[in-house]
């Protein structure tokens, strides 16, 4: 299937951070990628942005060198690449000093949507804000982009949001979380309010429980020191799998815009209940042979920081109250595997008996890898011998269903990035949605901190720990198993 391109208008966009990581892993391939496409019209810039002293011809040697490290040199279309760092320009910058401005200045045309993206360390935002509109480089039109994390609790997401909004409008400020920008993530917004079989069954009269499971294969290896002062709770719930909560939680919005739509998520993160202490279960990984436990990466014995999470999640509203939702998330588990299931009450009465066994609807939403669904359906057991009930899932999985569909492979950023030049805002968490979110996380974490609460070990390759099992075994439930 082929998929259809829409150009969008020509672009300025400077990246500060242009050097580091995750410019050259993921924005930068992910700019080429569509340019490749045909996405990104001629005349448009890509203005690299740091301390380091190069020239624009040394950064472009820097692109294409990150282009064969992430794409792969075997990928790549050595004429296409041509064209692409013929778009890339450098500024040396320091964000809290005055050299550089006015060449960026003089780089960004007026007649051009001009966007910046900050991925640079948060604590440098306002300087650069603050920079941009007093060397007139930024107007009304232009847009910013923010890295997570936003803020490491309530307060530090104010003093950010305020500090943006001296500069810039809420209108213009686009907060990236890469999972909104996952094709599988938007699919859910598809698959609920383009559909009529789900929505009659979306609520606590037809769904026991919802689970939504992010497990990660690897540890947190040399990010150690930054993560160790985050944990799974900061790291992951409070904006990735919030944000996948939302969405399988909200209301339909009346529009596909992007306040109806972020009006909708703030409902939810406003109606989850503070969580007590004992519906949540925090790990940290053992070592085994050949693996370092989280204490040896991170360096600190002491360390009370979780790389585990689960959770039970109430949501106090019409539509869910009484239907809980476990999230889970973790480092070093035994698969990579993100996914989203709703699992469906019993049927009100089996007229097969209690012999037929017990079968339950489960809708799976896969987000990686292998994107797609399944719906579990119980079916009679062929052959003689009586009615024996059997489970089969309906299976789609979108590679299959679609064909090679390019924009599968689409990675999150490069869709999020040009949602920016296009200024959509939908897949953006709005100032309001992320304080919120902070405001039900902060308790949480003070209580761990107030009680001195120690995650329990899991084993690495595992499922996370037993006391996760338990947790949910006490309720009669269980949790799905994670698989590759
Ligand atoms: P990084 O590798 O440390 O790169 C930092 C960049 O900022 C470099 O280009 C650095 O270049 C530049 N920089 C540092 N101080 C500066 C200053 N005073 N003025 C101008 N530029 C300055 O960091 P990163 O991993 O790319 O992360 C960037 C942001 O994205 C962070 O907020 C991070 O939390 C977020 N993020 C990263 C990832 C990821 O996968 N890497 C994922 C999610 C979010 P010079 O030293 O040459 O100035």
């Amino acid at each position: 299937m082929v998929s259809r391109v829409i150009p969008v208008d020509p672009f300025d966009l400077t990246i500060f951070g242009g050097t580091g990581d995750l410019s050259r892993r993921k924005i930068l391939p992910g700019l080429y990628r569509r340019f490749r496409a045909g996405q990104i019209p001629e005349g448009s810039r890509i203005i690299g942005a740091a301390r380091s002293e190069m020239d624009h011809d040394g950064y472009r040697d820097m692109v294409r060198a990150a282009l064969d490290e992430f794409i792969g040199t075997d990928a790549l279309d050595p004429d296409v690449v041509a064209e692409f760092v013929s778009l890339i320009h450098y500024v040396a910058i320091d964000a809290t000093g005055e050299k550089g401005w006015s060449e960026l200045k003089e780089l960004i045309r007026s007649d051009h949507i001009s966007a910046f993206y900050f991925s640079v360390a948060p604590s440098l935002f306002g300087a650069l804000a603050e920079r941009l509109q007093s060397n007139g480089i930024a107007d009304k039109t232009s847009r910013i982009v923010v890295e997570k994390p936003f803020g490491r609790d309530l307060a530090s997401a104010q003093a950010l949001n305020a500090t943006l909004a001296a500069y810039f409008d809420e209108t213009q400020i686009y907060r990236i979380d890469h999972y909104l920008g996952k094709e599988t993530v938007q699919n859910l917004m598809a698959l609920r309010f383009a559909n009529v079989l789900f929505e009659p069954l979306w609520n606590s009269q037809y769904v026991d429980h919802i689970q939504i499971t992010v497990a990660e294969i690897v540890g947190v290896g040399g990010r150690g020191g930054y993560y160790d002062k985050s944990g799974a709770m900061r790291d992951m719930v409070q904006n990735h799998l919030m944000q996948l909560l939302c969405l399988i939680a909200m209301e339909p919005p009346s529009r596909f815009e992007p306040d109806a739509v972020r009006d909708e998520k703030l409902k939810v993160i406003r109606a989850l209940d503070p969580v007590p202490a004992e519906d949540i279960v925090r790990g940290q990984y053992a070592g085994a042979e050949d693996v370092a436990s989280y204490l040896d990466d991170v360096e600190d014995p002491e360390s009370l920081t979780e790389s585990f999470i689960a959770m039970k999640v109430n949501v106090s509203n019409w539509r869910w109250a009484g239907t809980p939702f476990y999230l889970r998330t973790g480092k070093r588990m035994k698969a990579r595997s993100s996914e989203i299931a709703v699992v469906f009450k019993d049927a009100p009465h089996s007229i097969f008996g209690s012999r037929s066994g017990h079968h339950r609807n489960i809708l799976t939403i896969r987000l990686q890898p292998n994107e797609g669904m399944t719906l579990t359906t119980t079916i009679k057991e062929p052959g003689p011998g009586g009615m024996r009930l059997i489970d089969v899932p309906l299976d789609m999985t979108f590679a299959d269903a679609l064909g090679q569909h390019e924009d599968l492979a689409t990675d999150a950023y490069e869709r999020l990035v040009m949602d920016v030049i296009r200024g959509n805002q939908t897949l953006f968490m709005r100032g309001d949605e992320v304080e919120a979110a902070w405001a039900w996380t902060d308790p949480i974490i003070n209580g761990w901190k107030e009680r001195g609460d120690r995650p329990c070990s899991y084993e690495p390759g595992s499922t996370g720990p037993e006391e996760a099992q338990i947790m949910m075994h006490r309720e009669d439930r269980r949790w799905r198993g994670i698989q590759e």
